[in-house]
């Protein structure tokens, strides 16, 4: 067993999946936290796929969490 540098684009799958509340897109939840599209509301914690769903989210937190309530 080597112990060599682990290459980032193989990365074990994560569990964590998460689904991202403005656009339904299923994310990676670690990946999402590395490039900082995570935010958390309501004491959930909610992963996005770009800037510009996470932007939307936190301009109507509301609306987006209640809608992705359903996720398990
Ligand atoms: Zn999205």
């Amino acid at each position: 067993m080597t112990d060599e540098t682990v290459n980032t684009a193989e990365v074990e799958t994560s569990d964590e999946i998460g689904t991202d509340p403005v656009c339904g897109m299923p994310v990676d939840v670690e990946i999402a936290r590395e490039s900082d599209l995570v935010s958390e509301y309501a004491d959930r914690q909610y992963a996005f796929c770009g800037r510009a769903c996470r932007d939307r989210f936190l301009a109507e937190p509301i609306a987006y969490a209640i809608a992705g309530r359903d996720a398990p």
